[in-house]
């Protein structure tokens, strides 16, 4: 490690001088909305109302003194873009703000978020327990690449509060979940988690990529790290990648200090689109939302459809704690999940589970066949074959990714026109 490295942490943990003037004045206790559109806004000396998008690598120091005092943390200030930036700060604080965190780190993608918590938070003898119901590449860097460094890795049932207790270890360091969980849109009961972590010294790390602090704030409801893929929801119309973690400065300064070593860092322009982004996510969720539990009603009702996997649906096991656990009234998100049957009269022919299912996708006229989801645009996939086709048989079982599972995200369109489009495939099965 070099000399200069721990001055400049001390250094870099401070909030920025150059920094003269937030937009926002947060300690007058504004709302979620109010800051959603203003906060972190750094305003230059040009005047300019919205946020500027500052591409630049280094930055310009007055003197050599000046450039020296820089390094050796006598001085705060930005030195270098994979360090700090001006556009990327500004999301990271807007967002921060909105997750009610003291501070967020953006990564260059959400899996760069996950890789940062796992370099921050574990070594090797650690162990990693985690749900077994994930985005597909995290399971893959876990049982891949953290397990290549030594880190234990084991998952349980998310939703089995008994299961995540007994599968506790001596050496388990973090407890990772999604909720809504991918594919299936299961709900950890974050509360319970947070309680068992802290009577065992784990840090509760929760990926909040499907519900945003729009839906749910996992740190008021007991986490340590909140994780983001800012690549769905954040930006909401499927343009850049980019990721982050919120939680307390002191975790958040490991964090940061993991990318900038490692060079995860978020580009400044991704970070433009992702602050104005954040302007709107509580209105567009509302509106996926809403477009979401239409689509599952339809969903659940209709013939050819054998499960519908939504936390919305009132039937669902974990409505009751979705509700409880999300401070928007009525909403649950809006990825599901939903099998459908392997075959059905219409057409007399028999259809496997994968053919009914890639019937069901190819018949859509207007929904776009991708795996991105949290879009403007709704989205359908077949996990199986696509997101989860590099897992082992085994660990596709154990996410509860069958051949007949479908993965929905529902976009803004008219929601009588996605329901029309999802019906094509179904009537005909
Ligand atoms: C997409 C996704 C990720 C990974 O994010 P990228 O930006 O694609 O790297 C992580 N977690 C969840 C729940 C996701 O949907």
């Amino acid at each position: 490690m070099s000399q200069s490295q721990p001055r400049d942490e001390k250094n870099l943990n401070k909030v920025d001088p150059n920094w003269r003037s937030d937009a926002l004045n947060l300690d007058l206790d504004y709302g979620m909305q109010t800051i959603a559109v203003r906060a972190g806004q750094h305003r230059t000396d040009e005047g300019e109302h919205s946020e500027a998008i500052f591409t630049t690598s280094s930055y310009v120091y007055e003197s050599a003194a000046d450039a020296a005092a820089h390094f050796n943390g006598d001085k705060t200030g930005n030195v270098y873009s994979r360090h700090t930036n001006p556009s990327v700060r500004t999301f990271e604080r807007r967002l921060a703000a909105l997750e009610n965190g003291e501070r967020a780190v953006a990564t260059a993608s959400g899996m760069g978020a996950i890789l940062t918590m796992c370099l921050a938070y574990l070594k090797a003898g650690d162990h990693l327990l985690a749900a077994n119901q994930l985005f597909g590449s995290s399971i893959g860097l876990f049982n891949n690449y953290m397990a290549k460094f030594g880190v234990e890795v084991s998952y349980v049932d998310c939703f089995d509060n008994e299961a995540w207790a007994n599968a506790v270890q001596p050496n388990t360091k973090v407890i990772y979940c999604e909720s809504p969980s991918n594919p299936l849109a299961q709900i950890c009961d974050i509360g319970y988690l947070s309680q068992l972590c802290k009577a065992n010294d784990i840090l509760l790390v929760v990926d909040n990529c499907f519900a945003t602090p729009a839906l749910q704030r996992p740190l008021d409801l007991g986490a340590d790290v909140v994780i983001h893929s800012a690549t769905k929801y954040l930006d909401g119309q499927g343009r850049v990648l980019g990721g982050a973690l919120v939680g307390s400065d002191t975790l958040m300064q490991e964090a940061f200090t993991v990318v900038r070593s490692g060079g995860i860092s978020m580009s400044p322009f991704n970070a433009w689109v992702f602050t104005k982004g954040l302007e709107t996510l509580k209105l567009r969720m509302q509106a996926h939302c809403q477009n979401a539990n239409q689509v599952a009603e339809f969903l659940v009702n209709h013939p050819n459809v054998s499960t519908v996997h939504f936390s919305g649906l009132s039937d669902h096991p974990a409505h009751e704690l979705a509700t409880r656990q999300h401070h928007m009234k009525g909403g649950y998100g809006a990825i599901m999940g939903f099998e459908v049957k392997s075959s059905a009269g219409a057409d007399s022919s028999k259809r496997d589970s994968k053919a009914a299912a890639w019937h069901v996708i190819d018949s859509t006229q207007m929904v776009s066949i991708t795996n991105n989801l949290g879009d403007a645009k709704t989205t359908i996939t077949h996990p199986a074959t696509t997101t989860h086709f590099r897992l082992s048989a085994e660990a596709r079982a154990e996410a509860g990714v069958n051949d007949s599972l479908i993965r929905l995200s529902v976009g803004l369109e008219d929601v009588e026109d996605i329901i029309k489009d999802l019906a094509r495939g179904l009537d005909s099965l």
